[in-house]
Parts: structure tokens; C-alpha cells; sequence
């Protein structure tokens, strides 16, 4: 890039760092304070050049420092800069609320929004549980999640979530009467596959289980990440997702997809819900509808669903919940550049064209020793590497920090490797980077 920074004197005792080693970062705070960002690279206070491997966490696929973006930013600030959501709106957010609905898949019509995926996610299972109380079916209580998922760190997400770290240490708090569907991932079954595994359909039968343990009158929701992301990359067996809708509709069960990561373009679609052609009841989204400049979430509602809150005197609140920024001018503004930038600059055939490149580059480390399984779907594959005995997430976290020192900020989860680049990524920047990965899994003890 070129550009020389001030670089600041950095004093990062007093912060305390989200889903962060922050003794670790203390070490070298230098290497780890981003100072400014320009399409797929970040600059650190280092000094150094990374190449976003995870478009930020999965949001920022359009690059940073969009000159459309900024202009937007800009303007927007002069004319509305916060307005009340509460019994008002703005022009903005009522024009993003259409476009979105335009957009998705048919039958999902009407939008509420939040500030983020986890506000989305608790939304989203408020939205269930007062459709059924509203229609008469108050006894539906019960959350069923999946192992693996990740739905944001709200009570309501971590319940219904299923990434036993995350879990783990607020037992006490998790929400009654959640269950879990086993997750997908079968290495026996399905190692190494590219794209949709062929194995697996069956395991979303594993519903009709848990709804003869509980009994449909009991069960408001199911919610799935259609790919599973944070967790490393899970793509729904080939007909598991038709199969949840089935058995969700056969038993007046909402379902309820997480497209906080997959969400406007991730798979090559505005929706995972479009590529795999299954429509859920709720779509929660985030992260990409502002190119992650601007915090925003929301969910997207069947219209029965909406219908079912118009009810009582036209005068009275139908929904006891919003957020002081639910719909900012500033994020919904910024959300209506993106969806023209994603037309007019072509992102989803972007992240379609990128797609086979991921693929084969990502599949090409197969020959790795230290590597027990990759997988792909969508522009967003993940590499698992072999732990190290008795030291879990060693080797991953060792591939992260040698990373750096390569120009590549990889996002590792225990020793799973995870890659999201951004749809602007050059098929060469693919390339280096899957090239960059075997040497780093190669130099790590
Ligand atoms: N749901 C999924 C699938 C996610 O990947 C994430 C974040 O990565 C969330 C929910 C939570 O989103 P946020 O961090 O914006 O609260």
C-alpha cells in the first residue's frame, strides 16, 4: 500500500478485548492494532501489510475504505444523523426495509432491525415466542438449536448456540427449555468434501426425535445456521435443510435461519436460503448489509408472522422490544449503498467466480500431514489442523501469530483455520494465501 502512518504509542492496558487472549495481545500490542484499511488489506501499528483472510469477521467483503461508502457516511451525517426509532423512522430505514425484503426469498417480507447479529438472533427468538402466544399457543416455549451453531452471545444466542466454550461458564444462565440437534459433521462420512456433503440428510430426522420427546404443542422454534460458519465451515448435507423445513411445517414449528455470516452474497446469493433453495419462516442477518462499517442487524419476517402483532388498538405498541439504533439513519444509508454497490459493482458473481478458486486452492493442501479434514462452500472454506497432544488449540493459534509475520491475518478457531476473502479478492491473492497457509502449517512446531 505504500502510505506511511503516525504510528501511535500504544498504552492497551486498560482495554479488556472481546473473544480476545488479552495477555497475549498485551505482549505485542503493536502487531495487533489495525491503524487503517484500504480494500483487502489491513496496515498495522507495526508497520506491517496483512491480507484480510476473513473479510474482517466475515463483514467487510466489498473492502474497506469504499470511496461510495465514505461519500455516504459524509452525507448522511449532515442530514439525518440519529433520528428516534421509536413511533418515527427515516427515509432511509424504511427504504433499506424494502430493498431487503426485494431481496429475499419470497414469502419473507417484512423487516425489523437491530444493531447486530446476537440482537438479531435474541429478536428473532422474541418474534417466535410472541407469534405463538398471539395465535393462542403460548405452551410453545421451547428453543431447539444445533451442536456447533453459533448464534451471537446475547442469552438468548448462547442457549440456543452450541459452541461449548461459549456455554459453558454462564450455565446459570441459559434460557429453559432449549434442546439440540446433533450437528453435521461426520469426518468418517464426509472428509475433505467440496462443497455440500452427500452424507447426512438424515440426521435432520433427529427433529421428529426431539419432537416426540417434547411434543410439537411444546416447540416454538428451531434455528440453524444453514452453513454453519464460526464453527468452521459446516455446509448443510445435500436435502438436510428441505427435511428441518418439512418436519418444522408438518408441526406448526417456526424455523429459523442465521444468516449473519451467509447473508448478501457470502454463497454467491442475496441468501443461503436462495442457493439452497429452502425458505425458513425468520432470516436473522448483519455483518455485510453495511460492509461492516456501520453496526446493523435485523430480521426478515414471513407476512402471517407480522400480521399476527397487528392485533389490539392501532394506538398501542404490538411489540414490547426495539433498541435505541434499531434502524440508524447512518447504518440504514450505508445499507442502501451496499445493495446498489452489490449490484452495480457485481458482488454476487464475484463470490461465485471465487468460489472454484477457494475451492481448489484450499483442497490442494490436502497432502498437509498436520491436516485432518478441509471443507468449502460458498466463498468460505476451513482448514482443520491436527491439535497438538494435550495442547488444543496450539498449533492453530501458532499458525495465527506466524501469520501476521507473513502478511496474512488468518481467523483461527481452536485449530481450525477459517477463510472468508473478500469478493474483491484477485484470484492471485487467493492463491498466495492457500500458498501462505502451507507454509505456515509446514513452519509451526
Ligand atoms: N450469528 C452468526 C452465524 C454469527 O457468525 C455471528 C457472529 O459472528 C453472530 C450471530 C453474532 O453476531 P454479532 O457478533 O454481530 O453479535
Amino acid at each position: 500500500m505504500g502510505t506511511t502512518h503516525d504510528i501511535p504509542v500504544i498504552n492497551a492496558e486498560a482495554a479488556w478485548l472481546p473473544f480476545t487472549g488479552n495477555r497475549a495481545f498485551k505482549d505485542n500490542p503493536a502487531q495487533r492494532t489495525l491503524v487503517s484499511a484500504k480494500g483487502a488489506y489491513y496496515q498495522n501499528a507495526a508497520g506491517q501489510t496483512l491480507f484480510d483472510c476473513l473479510s474482517g469477521l466475515w463483514c467487510t467483503p466489498l473492502g474497506h475504505g469504499h470511496p461510495a461508502i465514505v461519500e455516504t457516511l459524509k452525507r448522511q451525517a449532515e442530514t439525518l444523523d440519529y433520528g428516534t426509532g421509536f413511533q418515527f423512522s427515516n427515509p432511509q430505514t424504511l427504504r433499506l426495509a424494502e430493498r431487503i425484503a426485494e431481496r429475499a426469498p419470497a414469502g419473507l417480507d417484512h423487516v425489523f432491525f437491530t444493531n447486530s447479529g446476537s440482537e438479531s438472533i435474541d429478536t428473532a427468538l422474541k418474534i417466535a415466542i410472541g407469534y405463538h402466544r398471539l395465535r393462542g399457543e403460548a405452551t410453545r416455549f421451547r428453543m431447539i438449536g444445533r451442536e456447533r451453531g453459533y448464534h451471537g452471545v446475547g442469552f438468548g444466542g448462547v442457549s440456543v448456540g452450541g459452541m461449548v466454550a461459549n456455554r459453558k461458564m454462564f450455565a446459570p444462565l441459559m434460557l429453559n427449555g432449549v434442546d439440540h440437534l446433533p450437528h453435521t459433521h461426520n469426518l468418517s462420512e464426509m472428509a475433505f468434501s467440496r462443497g455440500q456433503p452427500k452424507w447426512g440428510a438424515h440426521l435432520a430426522d433427529e427433529l421428529e426425535k426431539l419432537v416426540a420427546l417434547h411434543d410439537a404443542s411444546s416447540i416454538a422454534a428451531v434455528i440453524v445456521e444453514p452453513m454453519a460458519g464460526s464453527t468452521g465451515v459446516l455446509a448443510p448435507p445435500e436435502g438436510y435443510l428441505q427435511r428441518l423445513r418439512d418436519i418444522c411445517t408438518r408441526h406448526g414449528i417456526l424455523l429459523i435461519f442465521d444468516e449473519v455470516i451467509c447473508g448478501f452474497g457470502r454463497l454467491g446469493d442475496w441468501f443461503a436460503a436462495s442457493r439452497f433453495g429452502v425458505t425458513p419462516d425468520m432470516i436473522c442477518f448483519a455483518k455485510t448489509i453495511t460492509n461492516g462499517v456501520v453496526p446493523l442487524g435485523g430480521v426478515i419476517v414471513r407476512p402471517e408472522i407480522y400480521q399476527a402483532f397487528m392485533t389490539g388498538p392501532a394506538h398501542a405498541v404490538e411489540f414490547m422490544h426495539g433498541y435505541t439504533y434499531s434502524g440508524h439513519p447512518l447504518a440504514a444509508a450505508v445499507g442502501n449503498t451496499v445493495l446498489d454497490l452489490i449490484d452495480s459493482e457485481g458482488h454476487l458473481q464475484h463470490a461465485r467466480a471465487l468460489e472454484p478458486v477457494l475451492e481448489n486452492a484450499v483442497h490442494a493442501l490436502r497432502d498437509e500431514s498436520s491436516i485432518t479434514d478441509i471443507r468449502n462452500m460458498g466463498l468460505a472454506a476451513a482448514v482443520d489442523l491436527a491439535p497438538i497432544p494435550g495442547q488444543p488449540g496450539l498449533r492453530g493459534y501458532r499458525v495465527f501469530e506466524a501469520g501476521l509475520q507473513k502478511g496474512h491475518l488468518f481467523r483461527v478457531t481452536g485449530d481450525t483455520v477459517a477463510m472468508g476473502p473478500p469478493f474483491i479478492a484477485q484470484p492471485a491473492e487467493i492463491e498466495t494465501m492457500t500458498a501462505c497457509l502451507r507454509d505456515l502449517i509446514r513452519s509451526v512446531p
